[in-house]
């Protein structure tokens, strides 16, 4: 039985004050009956580890260095800071980042291996844009994907990982995937999975992202491959996102 999960992605928003903030409502919110983890800037990780501590709110970075070792990478941040600050999650892969810092498949590969060698769980980001979308290429898209991060890790690698199904298209567009097509590829990712180990893909949560509201949520998470959401702007409105936890939760 998979567990849902509600994962808040801030993306680059935020200060020390906005955080508290957040961190308080999300707790406040509790007891939830499914596994919520915030994705806060990563200067303000530290911070909010210790504002949700206890609470059992999860706290990861939005995304991690290729290089799983320290070195002369200014600017980069490894995995294994991310943990030695308390956090347990990490986003790879996020649309955005392929996209606007031309992360390729190979990279984000590395970076779920990178974050899997520091203890960390990975949420996986896969998604097609909209060209993909409306030329056909949804699956191939997606089986692309996935095979480039199977390429780096070996199955074994995605237990208790997570992958969330994020059409490009849908993030921050306020055009939510219907709850059938989010459906349809989440069947589709897990029999992917279900190629390398069948036990595993019945185990993997996936999430659909992608313009997650309160008033889409309790429909996209009733769908029997949908284990939860990733969720961007909504989650900057805490009475939205502890309604959208609650609907996962029902
Ligand atoms: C995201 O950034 O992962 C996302 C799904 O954004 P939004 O909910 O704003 O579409």
């Amino acid at each position: 039985m998979r567990r849902k999960l509600v994962a808040g992605n801030w993306k680059m928003h935020g200060s020390l004050a906005l955080t508290s903030e957040l961190c308080e409502a999300v707790t406040a919110g509790k007891p939830y009956d499914v596994d919520v983890v915030v994705f806060p800037p990563t200067l303000y990780l530290r911070q909010a580890v210790l504002e949700v501590a206890g609470s059992g709110v999860g706290v990861g970075a939005q995304d991690v260095s290729v290089h799983a070792q320290d070195g002369a990478y200014t600017g980069e941040i490894s995995a294994r800071m991310i943990a030695d600050c308390g956090a347990g999650w990490a986003i790879v892969g996020h649309s955005e980042r392929r996209a606007d810092f031309r992360e390729s498949d190979h990279d984000v590969g590395r970076k779920f291996a990178a974050a899997r060698k520091a203890g960390l769980t990975p949420v996986l980001c896969v998604g097609e844009t909209h060209a993909e979308y409306t030329g056909g290429h949804t699956l191939e898209v997606i089986e692309r994907q996935l095979a480039a991060v199977l390429e780096h890790n070996p199955i074994e690698a995605f237990v208790s990982a997570v992958i969330a199904y994020e059409p490009v298209w849908a993030i921050g567009s306020g055009l939510s995937a219907t709850p059938e097509q989010a459906q349809h590829v989440h069947a589709f990712i897990r029999s992917q999975l279900g190629k390398k180990d069948a036990n595993i893909s019945l185990l993997t949560r996936l999430l659909y992202g992608g313009s997650v509201k309160a008033a889409n949520a309790a429909e996209l998470f009733a769908q029997p491959d949908v284990d939860g959401g990733l969720v961007g702007g909504a989650s900057l409105n805490t009475e939205e996102f502890v309604k959208i936890c609650r609907a996962a939760g029902t």
